[in-house]
């Protein structure tokens, strides 16, 4: 058998090693699904892959707005600060379209001011 070719036998499952090697290989750019690191979530945000980034999630996605934000800041954000879609498309993540929170009960403050001004929705984008 040529070294370093694997030939799956009967009697010999895929190892643990192999198998996680299979998967970082359909991680990146082998998986059909690769979207050059970009997807929209359930919840209509926009996740940039950027494994480097030190709020990344498990997976290594970040918020696209709050990387946008960061950009114009020239800083990482703070925890704790929140980024404010101002035509409250989540998608819509353009320079422009964003405002900066010190904190959550600040936003949330905002949304309510919005919403006695006639939001019937009353989302918190
Ligand atoms: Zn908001």
């Amino acid at each position: 058998m040529p070294k370093g070719i694997y030939v799956r036998t009967k009697n010999k499952p895929h190892s643990k090693e192999r198998k996680q090697k299979i998967g970082e290989a359909l991680e990146g750019i082998k998986n059909p699904r690769w979207k050059g690191g970009k997807q929209t979530i359930a919840s209509g945000y926009v996740l940039i892959l950027d494994k480097s980034h030190p709020a990344c999630n498990c997976r290594g996605y970040v918020y696209e707005h709050r990387l946008v934000m960061e950009k114009k800041l020239g800083r990482f954000l703070k925890q704790e600060e929140r980024v404010h879609h101002i035509d409250r498309n989540k998608a819509n993540n353009i320079e422009e379209n964003l405002a900066l929170f010190s904190n959550d009960s600040e936003h949330r403050k905002f949304h309510l001011n919005l919403m006695t001004g006639g939001d019937r929705y009353g989302n918190i984008l």
